[in-house]
């Protein structure tokens, strides 16, 4: 079956209690136990392990990833720590230069308190990450096209590398989406959503994925970790992530084409050093991207000439997009994204990010245009 059939049918079948055709919403916390109270006698015990909403979502996801299982979780983070989590005390990460804030936060604070390590590495570079590893190299976690700096990786390359050395490959897959990137099918063990993206798709869920290859002992480690540790996502969210699934492919596919026309259009702007996006022939990931991608996602990114005073007025000049934080919604978003990193970030100072929705392209070039006019 096909990706787009796919993604409107699983976890969406009628139910069998009602003949409702749209998924039900499960909210109960609890569900009855066994008179002996040995054997669940439904398949759920209590929330925060499993319910059916979520269990719904969790085969969507599997399935839009080709992953034999899935988790939710209550955030994108969450779901991130959790891998983190699990590996063995001692372990060693990599991590690509350009990572999601909250990651390099999550390795910067807390993986040295769990017993671990991390090496950021410039990723596109093959031989810098095989200088990398080390004996207790568990993890490869690549995150491509990257948020905010829209890098591209080798995804191919990254597992023979991990999987050559024993550790496991985790792909964020957030940006290009399973419609446009299939980082399993390219060797990943892993693949992390933030939920609250494109998935969601309307700016108004949080949660976070993690697709696996195989049920195993890492989907086991997994599991526990969220029971025990808490970041669990709730039902309705679960719910209106799995609405979001089923209108995802077509979303994908116009943000895609809606943001090449914006990359192209600004190209060459005289008030702009660079357009960051993958699917112009100059970026440096472009060969790397049309291999492993079908289109080149809705994200991108403008170095603004001058510096930071330069990049904000021009985000606070705009009237379709909103100055706004997060992607992947309808809306257009657009913001100056080292502020919303604050004191610790690393992106250089005069970046815009900009996620492009679903508005008329004519309208987002113009209203860009005049920002960038001043
Ligand atoms: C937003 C984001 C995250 C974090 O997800 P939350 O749902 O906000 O916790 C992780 N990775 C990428 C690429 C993101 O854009």
């Amino acid at each position: 079956m096909k990706l787009e059939t796919l993604l409107i049918h699983a976890g969406a079948e009628v139910d069998s209690a009602t003949g409702a055709v749209a998924p039900p919403i499960h909210l109960s916390t609890t569900f009855e136990h066994a008179p002996d109270n040995r054997e669940p006698l439904h398949d759920h015990i209590y929330i925060r392990e499993s319910n059916p909403t979520q269990t719904r979502l969790e085969a969507a996801l599997a399935a839009s990833e080709g992953g034999e299982t899935a988790l939710f979780f209550a955030s994108g983070l969450g779901a991130s720590a959790a891998v983190l989590q699990s590996l063995p005390a001692g372990s060693h990460v990599l991590l690509p230069n350009d990572v999601y804030h909250g990651v390099r936060e999550i390795g910067r604070d807390f993986v040295p308190r769990w017993g671990g390590s991390v090496a950021t590495v410039e990723m596109g570079d093959l031989a810098a990450v095989r200088a990398a590893l080390t004996p207790e190299t568990r993890l490869i976690w690549a995150e491509t096209p990257s948020n905010p700096l829209l890098e591209v990786l080798d995804l191919t390359a990254l597992a023979e590398i991990a999987h050559g050395h024993g550790a496991m490959l985790v792909v964020d897959n957030t940006f290009a989406t399973p419609i446009l990137q299939r980082p399993l099918e390219l060797g990943a063990d892993i693949v992390l959503h933030s939920a609250t993206k494109y998935m969601g798709g309307h700016s108004d869920v949080l949660g976070g994925a993690l697709v696996l290859k195989e049920r195993g002992s890492t989907y086991d480690a997994l599991l526990h970790i969220r029971s025990v540790l808490g970041a669990a996502g709730s039902p309705f969210n679960a719910w209106l992530v799995l609405r979001g699934l089923r209108s995802m492919a077509c979303r994908v596919e116009r943000h895609a084409a809606n943001a090449l026309a914006v990359a192209e259009a600004l190209t060459g702007h005289p008030k702009l050093e660079t357009v960051h996006y993958p699917g112009l022939p100059e970026h440096p990931g472009h060969t790397i991207a049309r291999r492993q991608m079908r289109a080149f996602g809705g994200m991108l990114s403008l170095s603004v000439r001058g510096g930071r005073e330069q990049a904000v007025a021009v985000a606070s000049r705009v009237r379709i997009f909103t100055n706004a934080t997060s992607l992947g919604g309808v809306e257009s978003l657009i913001e100056h994204r080292a502020s919303s990193e604050g004191p610790t970030s690393t992106t250089p100072q005069n970046l815009l990010r900009v996620s492009v929705g679903l508005e008329h392209v004519d309208d987002l070039i113009a209203d860009l245009e005049q920002a960038l006019a001043g």
